[in-house]
């Protein structure tokens, strides 16, 4: 083990957190690497405002090459432990290697330790957490875990925070597994550096106020959670339903959040220091899916249900509560869910393959069984342990896998929301809502109405949205800040902690500089124009009926505009952007 230090030259091209992280990735990382090898690098980052007054900074960003996609896996995630980290002394950990046995790392005021993790591997994340703080003697200590899915290299696997806090997607948690590293927990007390205390308190006051006045920030999400969305979006016809093959859900008031507010919610729960708190306690006492803890939220609902025909929430809350604690992403798992119903209804799997299973759309032992055969790897699990792309190739239908650059795609159908079509296919990540959030404006007019069903204008929306959230991932905060702040109180705060006296220009410019290194890092793995695009279902079957009936997503008429916006040619960045951010080295130019 050793520190390394950062040059603030660095911190300020690249601000921390992802960007800092995908910077050391490219460097240390070779083209080819194999992901799941000891060559590969797990880093688990902060930013200059995890941990500050910075309202929502209670989190930390997970950086790694994902063996599910080959491209570039990262994922942030709520909790305490991003925090913690930082006031036990550090900015981040990279992870190097593997270890010979299970190992689990302690980290606490300053000093780290290696241990045997041999009596924990095997168990839950919740029972690793439990075991580790006992063992420690440390009941405040902050930890992440993986449970079996990451042990077993499932491609849904997740690294876990606070037994319900889920960093997930593009199967970090898998990477985690293949270094045979259980968890890490850590413990601090050391007070953050800021550069001028009054002017943030000032700019967090101000920030504060908009948190309260805004009526997603202020009232919907403390009151029913991010499962507030699961009505408004079906409302609009595009809450994708049996795989993609509509984007309307008959029984969705069932499952939504204003319906777990009157049946089976304790409380909000929030991550640290957050003053929204969209996290759920829930508890249901009724056999056979009793389950106290963390409840769903929008996108697990969604990945559970519709996605998977069902409107059991007792169900839905028992699968998610079993992938929290088997260590599984609710999202990309639900997701193969659906795409392995269809492959099941329309005949590609056989009965003697299902073992006994009745995977058909509509079935909520099936969600809720699976879990376990899937963390475990046992029967039809290993199969759907693939992940959504790999399986339906197996079957020899990839066209009903429902993803982007191999990552399953989130909740919402873009057919309904041009600019998130858009969105998903250029992300580089892969299928998801967390590069782009076009559902705020599209939707929930959020900063500003749009026309859903236009695409002119939507490439300049969606790069300003992918360079924005790119700075929320480097400076670590939650992106749902920004249903409530931009640019401009975003600037001020973390201009204050830092000290930069930065433009909202230059913040931009650095979320379009991390942006484009990423990109880099994907052209190397093989990545560009061709990938970036959407499964053949949203291009070319019209949604069937609702709100959204008729349209598909115009893709053609949308990523002309934005790889000229982007300074990129066929997917790759030209040059001449690349002389402009600062970026030739990475490109060997
Ligand atoms: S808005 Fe929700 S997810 Fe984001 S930091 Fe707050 S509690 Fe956590």
């Amino acid at each position: 083990m050793r520190d390394e230090f950062v040059d603030e030259d660095e911190v300020k091209l690249f601000i921390g957190g992802r960007g800092l992280g995908v910077k050391i990735l490219i460097e240390e990382l070779k083209p080819g690497t194999d992901p799941l090898g000891p060559e590969n690098k797990l880093l688990f980052m902060t930013g200059p405002a995890t941990g500050t007054a910075f309202p929502t900074s209670g989190r930390f960003h997970v950086i790694t090459k994902s063996p599910q996609t080959g491209g570039i896996g990262d994922t942030n995630c709520g909790g305490t432990f991003g925090p913690e980290l930082r006031f036990a002394g550090y900015e981040g950990i990279i992870i190097e290697g593997k270890a010979a046995e299970p190992v689990y790392l302690w980290i606490r005021e300053g000093e780290a330790e290696i241990r045997s993790a041999k009596r924990y591997w095997g168990k839950g994340t919740w029972g690793a957490e439990d075991g580790i703080r006992k063992e420690l003697e440390a009941p405040n200590a902050k930890i992440v875990s993986i449970g079996p899915a990451g042990e077993n290299l499932v491609m849904c696997a997740a690294i876990i925070n606070d037994k319900h806090r889920a960093a997930g997607g593009t199967a970090a948690g898998a990477v985690m597994g293949s270094k045979q590293l259980k968890a890490i927990a850590v413990r601090g007390t050391k007070k953050l550096p800021v550069a001028d205390e009054k002017k943030l308190k000032e700019a967090v006051q101000t920030a504060s106020n908009m948190f309260r006045e805004s009526r997603i920030t202020g009232q919907s999400l403390p009151t029913y959670g991010t499962a507030i969305a699961v009505n408004i979006i079906n409302k609009y016809g595009l809450l994708p339903t049996r795989n993609f093959q509509t984007g309307v859900f008959p029984a969705a008031e069932k499952i939504s959040g204003e319906t777990i507010a009157k049946t089976i919610l304790v409380k909000g729960k929030a991550c640290w220091g957050c003053p929204i708190a969209c996290g759920r306690v829930i508890r249901i006492t009724q056999a056979p899916y009793q389950v106290e803890g963390g409840g769903p939220e929008y996108e697990a609902i969604w990945a559970l249900g519709p996605q998977c025909y069902i409107d059991d929430l007792n169900a839905i809350v028992k699968a998610n509560n079993l992938c929290d604690e088997l260590g599984m992403d609710p999202v990309s798992y639900g997701n193969t869910l659906g795409c392995a119903m269809e492959l099941s209804e329309r005949g590609k799997i056989s009965k003697e393959k299902l073992g006994g299973l009745e995977l058909k759309f509509g079935n909520p032992q099936a969600i809720v069984e699976l879990t376990w055969r899937t963390a475990y790897r046992l029967g039809f699990g290993d199969d759907i342990a693939l992940g959504a792309k790999r399986l339906a190739e197996k079957y020899g239908a990839p066209e009903l896998a429902m993803h982007v650059k191999g990552l399953e795609l989130p909740a919402y159908d873009p057919r309904g929301a041009q600019g998130q079509g858009l969105a998903y296919a250029t992300s580089n990540r892969g299928g998801c809502h967390l590069r782009t959030y076009m559902i705020g404006p599209e939707i929930f007019g959020v900063p500003q109405q749009l026309d859903r069903f236009a695409t002119k204008g939507k490439a300049q929306w969606v790069k300003t949205f992918q360079d924005l959230f790119a700075t929320c991932d480097s400076a670590v905060f939650c992106k749902s800040a920004t249903f409530a702040i931009w640019v401009p109180e975003i600037v001020e705060m973390l201009n204050a902690i830092t000290g930069w006296n930065w433009s909202s220009d230059e913040l931009l410019k650095a979320g379009d500089r991390i942006y484009t290194l990423e990109r880099l890092f994907i052209n190397r793995e093989g990545f560009g124009r061709k990938d970036d695009t959407l499964p053949k279902r949203l291009l070319k079957e019209p949604m069937p009926e609702g709100p959204s009936k008729g349209h598909v997503v115009k893709l053609g008429a949308m990523l002309g505009e934005y790889y000229a916006l982007r300074g990129w040619k066929d997917g790759k960045p030209t040059p001449e952007k690349l002389k402009e951010l600062g970026l030739c080295k990475y490109a060997n130019l």
